[in-house]
């Protein structure tokens, strides 16, 4: 029974990855010191692997930027406008992540890896472009750990999944190229049967809905891979979800073997058995890949003593669920996490180590130690005083339906709200204004205890006079405090909500060097205390104009959060919007009239498959609707969203019933107000005007043709004026000439549409 995971975390433990790259990128070291540090995490990874005893290590997983790019860069699919650059080199890899701003180069676009918050660089499938073997790096790095004495198994993402994540560039079929990259997979794993038994194929693609066109393809390429008479056995890997509709093509696919997620799939997984081909292994995906818990092992033996008496030892091996990639590194380095809470986690080294007493479990009767220890933590998780908090449960079960509704309709609200004496096009912004070095500074002093909190809080109250007073000089309409107190708008709350905790090192990589550090929600959540009035009628108090609060939504939270799988998703999101609703309403005692509670990541947490959405998209709004509708109708509440697909879920964003969304459409030209129009959407809306990922500030007259175009959409009096995100990322003197153009651009519609 060979042991293995699809994928390791790339970045290291403390992130050294990461620091490379940007020193690198900086020009403060070179080439060869990168692919130095480089070298030594790919070893230590396969260590990692090795010495908890998997049968092979995986080679190809680890990535400058991400492994999509890297297979369009092994398959030589290169966008035109970077051929200029020498092929092959760390110079074109890294322009086409990144752009080259010196040759004025745009970068590819980004998106998110199906349902995770890993974002992958989309390949541009253009005309003429001609597929060939063009990068060596999954060789030269099999052949590296080959060397270092490590048995391998290569990891590739598949065509199919590589041709369904790519786009179409000027209208031509992607699809058309498939029987030229099929020919360089085909060099591809002729090379690696050199080294290697078993080769990777990823195609996650299977466990999303796939059009019966891309299904024959997929038959067709693996009927070509497969019967190539290469010298090595496919490991067809699909992952995130059930096979369901893709179920037949993935077990007629005449592929060696066959891995199954059986964290996310498995429903089905009789039948599966039933079914399975008798020259196939099924590699069982036991370990969750994407979480952080201890395996359950006596839920998962039950699962592995079922293939195993159907399929025999000999036909399984026992994996992750995913790549690990999703998880963090090692628990080794978290001194500070409470020991009990630790007892009860496994990161991406545990997790190994967990796949092999998991074998060592189902193939050894005697072996009762390991099951028994586990079954100690996992008991002691259960019963566990930390994670069941009864006055939460109580009040869960109390929530009706009328909690989910303001008072009144959107129509009346709007008459009630008019105390708030708003222009019309009011202006205001997202909430964060420049997070200087300066802020920066303080807050790690604080952290480390260098300054009082006296200190640090009057530092803040400063840094609030300072951004209330500039929007003042500006002539902003609606304020906001600028939320110089948070680092990252879900850690803010974590640190303060009770059934939290955070991690030291737990840091997952999001995309190229960025990484996130998500925190842990292993108990029933509830809010000790306020968490934000103190700052918020501070900022409140320095102006007569009205000042947004600032929150993040439940959803959110519970998207970019490590969340307990104890409890369903829907309920812990529940808790989490009772949380906020007490803040809420906390915000609208002490005087904050507008309240803006962003949902980021409504969209990200959109189910990978059609038939899951109603459901996911049912509850997520209910817990926003739960957090925002304890406040009279005089009370306006905001809603930001930076994202621009709206399409698949505007009837879920309709049903928010925010007074006022602002959502990033500069990007697209106010394009995507088009989708708003069609549905009638009745409530108002922000438009951002301009794109606050770019140093570029944007002139009054671009804006205003923006907003012109916006008021063909959508009329003036539902009509707001924001840049498309909060101002963190940016300096000074970029945001105050920004948003003077901002506001005279609104002051010039106002005139045209008062006239
Ligand atoms: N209020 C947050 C900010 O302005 C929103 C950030 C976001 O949507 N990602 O930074
Ligand atoms: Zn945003």
């Amino acid at each position: 029974m060979k042991t293995h995971v699809l994928g390791f975390p790339r970045m290291g433990v403390q992130r050294e990855l990461k620091f490379a790259l940007e020193s690198y990128w900086k020009g403060n070291s070179t080439l060869d010191e990168l692919s130095k540090i480089s070298r030594e995490l790919r070893l230590n990874h396969w260590s990692v692997q090795k010495k908890a005893g998997l049968s092979c290590v995986s080679t190809g997983d680890f990535s400058w930027y991400d492994h999509v790019l890297d297979t369009a860069v092994l398959l030589g699919v290169i966008p035109k406008r970077f051929r200029d650059l020498p092929s092959g080199g760390a110079e074109l890899y890294f322009a086409m992540a990144r752009g080259d701003q010196k040759k004025n180069i745009p970068a590819m676009e980004m998106t998110k890896w199906f349902d995770t918050n890993y974002h992958y660089i989309v390949p541009e499938i253009e005309a003429d472009c001609s597929p060939r073997l063009s990068s060596s790096k999954i060789f030269e790095e099999t052949r590296e750990a080959v060397e270092a004495g490590f048995d391998v198994k290569p990891v590739l993402l598949g065509p199919i999944s590589f041709l369904a994540l790519a786009k179409d560039v000027d209208g031509f079929d992607r699809w058309s190229i498939l029987p030229q990259l099929l020919a360089v997979y085909k060099e591809i794993l002729t090379i690696l049967s050199a080294n290697c038994q078993w080769v990777q194929l990823d195609e996650p693609v299977l466990c999303s809905d796939m059009s019966e066109k891309e299904r024959n393809h997929f038959t067709t390429a693996y009927q070509f891979l497969n019967s190539s008479n290469i010298n090595i056995k496919i490991l067809l890997t699909t992952y995130f979800d059930e096979l369901d509709d893709n179920l037949d093509v993935a077990l007629d696919s005449g592929c060696a073997g066959l891995h199954l997620d059986l964290v996310r799939g498995g429903k089905n997984l009789d039948e599966i058995l039933n079914r399975f081909p008798e020259n196939m292994i099924l590699s069982a995906g036991i370990v969750e890949g994407r979480n952080i818990w201890r395996n359950d092992y006596a839920a998962s033996l039950d699962i592995l003593n079922k293939i195993q008496a159907k399929l025999g030892r000999d036909r399984m091996m026992l994996a992750s669920s995913c790549s690990l990639l999703h998880c963090p590194e090692t628990l080794e380095c978290e001194t500070k996490l409470d020991s009990e809470i630790k007892s009860w986690l496994a990161f991406a080294s545990e997790k190994c180590q967990e796949i092999m007493e998991l074998k060592t479990l189902v193939t050894e009767e005697a072996a009762c130690d390991a099951l028994q220890n586990n079954q100690f933590v996992i008991e002691s998780r259960r019963q566990s005083r930390r994670v069941h908090n009864e006055s939460v449960q109580k009040r869960c079960t109390e929530i009706t339906d009328e909690m989910k509704h303001r008072k009144d309709s959107y129509a009346l609200r709007k008459d009630a709200q008019r105390w708030l004496n708003l222009p019309l096009f009011p202006t205001t912004t997202i909430g964060s204004y420049p997070q200087t070095d300066e802020i920066r500074r303080h807050r790690n002093d604080f952290i480390k205890g260098s300054i009082t909190e006296e200190a640090y809080n009057s530092f803040i109250e400063n840094e609030i006079d300072k951004v209330v007073r500039k929007q003042e000089e500006i002539g902003l309409d609606v304020l906001v405090h600028g939320e110089p107190e948070r680092n990252d708008m879900v850690k803010y709350f974590g640190d303060q909500l009770a059934g939290f905790c955070v991690t030291q090192n737990g840091w997952v990589q999001s995309y190229g060097s960025r990484c996130v550090k998500p925190p842990v929600i292993y108990g029933d959540v509830s809010r000790p205390h306020p968490m934000t009035i103190r700052w918020i009628q501070y900022a409140q108090s320095l102006t007569k104009k009205p000042l947004k609060g600032m929150l993040t939504g439940p959803v959110t939270i519970l998207c970019w959060s490590f969340v307990r799988d104890d409890l369903d998703r829907s309920e812990v999101c529940q808790q989490i919007a009772l949380a906020m609703r007490d803040e809420v309403c906390d915000l609208e005692k002490a005087g904050i009239h507008i309240i803006q509670i962003d949902e980021a990541a409504l969209s990200e947490g959109c189910p990978i498959k059609a038939k899951n959405r109603p459901d996911y998209f049912r509850w997520a709004v209910g817990a926003f609707r739960l957090t925002t509708s304890g406040v009279e109708n005089s009370t306006q509440i905001h809603s930001h969203m930076c994202y621009s697909e709206f399409n698949r879920m505007i009837h879920a964003i309709a049903d928010m019933d925010a007074d006022v969304i602002s959502i990033e459409s500069s990007r697209s030209k106010m394009e995507l107000l088009e989708a708003f129009a069609d549905f009638e959407y009745p409530n108002e809306i922000g438009p951002g005007v301009y794109d606050i990922h770019s140093p570029r500030i944007p002139s009054k007259e671009e804006i205003i043709d923006l907003l012109h175009k916006a008021v063909a959409w959508i009329p003036a009096e539902r009509l707001w004026v924001n840049p498309d995100c909060g101002l963190k990322t940016r300096s000074w003197d970029e945001v105050v000439p920004s948003l003077e153009n901002m506001v005279a651009a609104a002051r010039t519609l106002r005139c045209e549409h008062q006239k």
